[in-house]
């Protein structure tokens, strides 16, 4: 090598013997690389400075041990405020870009790890891409995640790559593809077996050694995309996500040309980045990233006993067993423990897939019918009946037989803590791990503490929880914690509403249209009426709504499980007696619906139930099913205009 010493920051150029110009990117202060605006400034003074060396080959690499490039810094996009700030910056980044890809000498970029989004972007300037053949390393766009489609150039260079079929599809998915997946739709051009490999592999695409690949033959676009547009109608309205539709109409446009794309791109992006539901987004990609990080450490637990192998125990200890826990099952009925470890096996092979990993899960859950492993774990996790008499027993029982620094939690609902505690020689072991229903799926695990609990305990049960890959978020031991706290006051102000006349359809289309799952009288139904009734008598109902659910729970119309509750139900779904209704009337039901859910969160805030409102949002959305697009109930109240 024969340049001076670099001057740059983020970057190192190096113009080598062979006058070929080798960049490397190493993204000072992060452990990642990372496209922050500072690093766009950055990457534009030193592309021209390469440039201007007239070099032979042009050479971009990584210089971070893992990774290649994660894309833009999220939480910068917060600090734009207008369509024209975006776009200037954008027509910076587009111009860095346009220097790379008209560049008169061969230019080559070397993946070796994660390139999505902005990294990708960069990647697709280039005349070509080489990747590592490793599962670690994958290209593709996550904006749509973000509400947004790739803004520097990407929807249109990788049309022009791929074909505008695949380039559509991956950005409307937002899946990354494998390093050979991509090959093969020629969103890059060739594989090398190993980092090691990849310099000479430039050198070689410099001598014109390696072709550019071909896209495979696609069918018919336009038929492609209103598919796609059917599915998602399907599912979401451009109201409350613009993002995909605009993607779609980005692709009908008559004119798919690389610079019409690029054009459109740019005033999508800026548009896109200004809309609510993009907002929404953001926050909840912000939330996730914090409920998940509060979930990573050591939990110093390797063995986990569950009582109770019901509906909730054997579904927690299945996925504590999957997540490489060793896991202890205990039930006083041997049919129940048998029962639970043949649904782990379903579970382990729908999720593992590789029968050596099936093998593998199902080796480390152990029926113990005698409660053996009590003796050994680290972490108890009781979930039998809701019986104070019951818990207080099992935990009585399960504090002298296990080692006297083991965690002991209960998953129950609406018990106290305290009230459990009670029975214990040491109640600050006490703790709740509060997962909801059905396991596998729903992430949220609320980790309850009283007064006494040990704060080492507590941290250390949401860090099983992170290594269960589940999130785990911190409540203070009170009524329905956060989620049925703020859950149920809604479900009751649906029912209240109803008896005083309103259509359910009306109610429950009202929510669907506001982006829930599913409509709150639906969900009573779904859930049943006599949990609700349950959960209410320990949260608190109006007499109207009390009578009206004990009514119901006498004549046997309990909800879904009975065939009928406040609709009659075929099989899994409600009949519902559809019929069409104004949208401003709608919106205005939602948010009167609504209001006591916010209310709830909000006090929950105020009384330290959660940690933040950040935490109670991120609680509603992964455990109450409140729309990711709204960012939140406390997000959307604070945000929305009507
Ligand atoms: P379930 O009835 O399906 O299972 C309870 C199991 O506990 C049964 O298999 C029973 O045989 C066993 N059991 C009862 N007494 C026992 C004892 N003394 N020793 C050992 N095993 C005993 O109940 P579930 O729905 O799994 O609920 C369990 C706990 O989880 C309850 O506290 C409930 O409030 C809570 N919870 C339930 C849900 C839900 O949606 N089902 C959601 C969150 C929390």
């Amino acid at each position: 090598m024969n340049s001076s010493p670099s001057s740059y920051k983020h970057f190192d150029l190096n113009i080598d013997d062979h006058s070929i110009a080798w960049l490397t990117i190493d993204v000072a202060g992060r452990s990642v690389n990372v496209l922050a605006q500072e690093v766009m400034e950055e990457l534009g003074a030193v592309v021209r400075a390469a440039a201007a060396a007239s070099p032979k080959g042009f050479v971009f690499k990584s210089g971070k041990p893992r990774g290649f490039i994660f894309g833009a810094d999220v939480n910068e996009f917060a600090g734009f405020k207008t369509r024209a700030d975006i776009e200037s910056h954008i027509h910076d980044v587009l111009a860095t870009f346009r220097m790379i890809e008209e560049m008169p000498c061969p230019t080559v970029i070397l993946v070796d790890g994660i390139c999505v989004g902005g990294g990708f972007e960069l990647a697709l300037a280039f005349d070509r891409i080489i990747a590592i053949d490793d599962g670690a390393c994958q290209l593709g766009f996550p904006e749509i995640n973000l509400g947004l489609l790739p803004g520097y150039g990407g929807s249109a260079r990788a049309a022009e790559r791929m074909g505008p079929e695949a380039a559509m599809r991956l950005v409307l998915h937002g899946r990354p593809m494998k390093a050979r997946d991509a090959l093969a739709a020629a969103a890059m051009d060739h594989l090398v077996g190993g980092r090691d490999e990849l310099e000479d592999a430039a050198r070689a695409a410099i001598r014109g050694e390696i072709a550019k690949a071909v896209p495979p033959t696609t069918g018919d676009l336009a038929a492609a995309i209103e598919a796609e547009r059917g599915a998602l109608l399907a599912r979401t309205s451009p109201e409350n996500m613009p993002a995909p539709f605009a993607i779609l109409d980005h692709y009908s446009l008559n004119d798919i040309s690389k610079n019409s794309l690029l054009n459109n791109e740019t005033q999508l992006f800026s548009y896109l980045m200004l809309t609510p539901a993009s907002a929404g987004m953001r926050r909840n990609f912000q939330l996730t990233d914090a409920v998940k990080r509060a979930g990573r450490g050591d939990a110093a637990i390797s063995h986990v006993h569950v009582i109770g192998a019901g509906t909730m125990g054997g579904d927690i200890a299945a996925v504590a067993a999957m997540t490489g826990y060793r896991v202890t099952l205990q039930d006083i009925s041997a049919d129940a423990i048998e029962a639970a470890i043949v649904r782990a096996g379903t579970l382990y092979e729908r999720r593992l897939k590789d029968p050596k990993k099936v093998e593998a899960a199902m080796a480390r859950l152990t029926a113990d019918p005698g409660g053996d492993g009590l003796a050994t774990a680290d972490l108890l996790i009781e979930a039998v009946a809701e019986n104070l008499e019951i818990k207080q027993a099992v935990f009585a029982d399960a504090e002298k037989r296990m080692k006297p620094d083991a965690i002991l939690a209960t998953n129950t609902s609406a018990i106290p803590l305290e009230e459990i505690g009670a029975a214990l020689a040491a109640p600050d072991r006490l703790i709740g791990m509060h997962f909801f229903n059905p396991v596998p799926v729903l992430p949220l695990v609320e980790i309850v503490y009283t007064d006494a609990s040990r704060p080492d305990f507590v941290d250390r049960a949401m860090y099983v929880c992170g290594a269960m890959k589940k999130l785990p978020i911190r409540c203070k031991s009170a009524p329905g914690f956060l989620v049925n706290r703020a859950l149920l006051p809604y479900l009751f102000k649906a029912i209240d509403v109803m008896l005083d006349g309103a259509d359910p359809d009306m109610l429950d289309e009202a929510l669907v249209r506001f982006g829930m799952p599913m409509g709150p009288i639906e969900l009573c139904d779904q859930v049943g009426l006599d949990v609700c009734l349950g959960a209410g008598q320990v949260i608190g109902m109006s007499d109207r709504v009390e009578q009206t659910l004990t009514g119901m729970i006498e004549a046997g119309t309990l909800g879904r499980k009975t065939g009928s509750g406040f609709y009659d139900w075929d099989g899994k779904k409600a009949v519902r007696a559809r019929a069409a209704h104004d949208g401003v009337d709608l919106d205005a039901v939602a948010a009167d619906l609504l209001a006591p859910l916010v209310a709830e969160c909000r006090d929950a805030v105020a009384e330290g139930v959660v940690d933040s409102a950040d935490m109670a949002d991120a609680a509603c959305i992964f455990g109450v099913g409140f729309p990711a697009f709204r960012g939140g109930p406390l997000f959307w109240a604070e945000s929305r205009t009507v």
